[in-house]
Formats: structure tokens, C-alpha cells, sequence
């Protein structure tokens, strides 16, 4: 992939998110990576979509370095690369404050699998991270932020999600973040994510205490996609 089908595929990316409803104002972000030249395409901060074309998307190294462009990149941008280090599988990352989704990061509840259409897309509990340290907020804020999230994903083999199978996190008191094998594949992540939380919502405003599906309804219907031996869909 050259730099500007990289730049050309991370602004069609955040022009969906707008499409789609996940971005209201200026409040989100996607970005994309080419792992081999270990560039990273980004928004620039504070550019509204309507002006955004792919001369604008900002190009760094994954240190943060500019590489390209006179924009300043998004502020979000040391979450993003926080998540690119940690897990070398990402190529896109996605930051929206979709409503349904934000609705549960602000409680800093997670997402409990209440039904298939949640089971087939996300493994498990979508997770929330913990609050952020006066010190990790006053500090290298955006950078922290990347931190939680990946602290979420973090210890125990088999007790936490890992990033393939739960390719979202909502951030404790701010909103959700999403990734995948590139930026579009991260926003549709988003996108699933927020009718996901917006039907969780309405499931428990009906009924108070349900509990999340059974595991083994939940491990079909996530398995029978993407597992090894997956056989939904076209070959
Ligand atoms: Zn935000």
C-alpha cells in the first residue's frame, strides 16, 4: 500500500463514521496502519469532515513523529499508538462517542452478551477499563489512556478477552474505542458495537437483572463465525 492509499482509506474511514451516525461534531477519530513501512494515517485535530480529504490525513511513525503533513494530528493520536505497540495484529483503530456505547462508558459499566447478535460479532463481556489516576490524567493523558485500555486485555490467560475476539473497549467515563485488520474494519466494529450497547440498554430497562447468555449459546454463535471451523456465510 502506497502512503496515499493509506491517507485515501483512513479519510474514507472517518467519512463513514460520520455516514453512520458514530460521529457527532468532531468528537471521533479513525486511523489505519501500514506495518511494513510503519507509517500510521490519522485525522487531523479539530478538522471538521466536511473539510477532511485525504491531502489533510496526517502520516506519522509509530513514536508519534510526523512524517508527513502540516497538521497537527488528532489529540487522540498516543491512544491510537498505544494500541498499534501493544498488539501488532491491528491495522485500524477506531475513537467515537456513540451515544449508546458512551451511555455505558460514562457509568463505567461493561457490556454483558445479553443475545446472539452481540455473541456473533464480540466474544464475551465487552470490557470497561478502570478510572484514570489524578496523576495518569494531569500526566501524558491520551498516552494513559492506551495504557488502561490495554491493561484491560491484560493478566490472566483465559480470564480476560484478548484484542481478536473483542475487538472493542469502552473508556471509563469518556467512550468507546474500537479496532480491527484496517480502519474501515474498525469502524464497522463501531458500528456494531453501538447497536450492540443500544440494545443491552433497552434489555435491561425491560427486564432488571437478566443475566448474560449462557456460554455455550454465546461460543456457537461467536465460533460458528470465527472460529477455525467457522461455516457462517459464503466460502
Ligand atoms: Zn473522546
Amino acid at each position: 500500500m502506497t502512503c496515499q492509499e493509506l491517507r485515501e482509506s483512513v479519510c474514507r474511514a472517518n467519512l463513514e463514521l460520520v455516514r453512520r451516525g458514530l460521529v457527532i461534531g468532531t468528537w471521533g477519530n479513525a486511523s489505519g496502519i501500514d506495518r511494513a513501512a510503519g507509517v500510521v494515517a490519522i485525522k487531523p485535530s479539530g478538522v471538521g469532515y466536511a473539510e477532511l480529504t485525504p491531502e489533510k490525513i496526517v502520516l506519522l511513525d509509530l513514536d508519534g513523529k510526523v512524517l508527513e503533513g502540516t497538521l497537527r494530528p488528532s489529540s487522540d493520536t498516543p491512544t491510537h499508538l498505544a494500541l498499534y505497540r501493544a498488539w501488532n495484529e491491528l491495522g485500524g483503530v477506531v475513537h467515537t462517542h456513540s451515544v449508546y456505547a458512551t451511555i455505558f462508558a460514562q457509568a463505567s459499566r461493561s457490556i454483558p452478551c445479553f443475545g446472539t447478535t452481540h455473541a456473533d460479532h464480540f466474544h464475551g463481556t465487552i470490557p470497561v477499563t478502570r478510572s484514570l489516576t489524578p496523576e495518569e490524567t494531569a500526566g501524558e493523558y491520551e498516552a494513559n489512556t492506551g495504557k488502561v485500555i490495554v491493561e484491560a486485555f491484560s493478566g490472566e490467560e483465559g480470564r480476560h478477552p484478548d484484542p481478536i475476539s473483542m475487538p472493542a473497549t469502552l473508556v471509563a467515563h469518556h467512550g468507546p474505542f474500537t479496532w480491527g485488520r484496517d480502519a474501515h474494519d474498525a469502524v464497522e466494529n463501531s458500528a456494531v458495537l453501538e447497536i450492540v450497547a443500544q440494545m443491552a440498554f433497552g434489555s435491561i430497562q425491560i427486564a432488571p437483572g437478566l443475566q448474560p447468555l449462557h456460554e455455550f449459546l454465546l461460543d456457537k454463535h461467536y465460533l460458528r463465525k470465527h472460529g477455525s471451523n467457522s461455516y457462517y456465510g459464503q466460502k
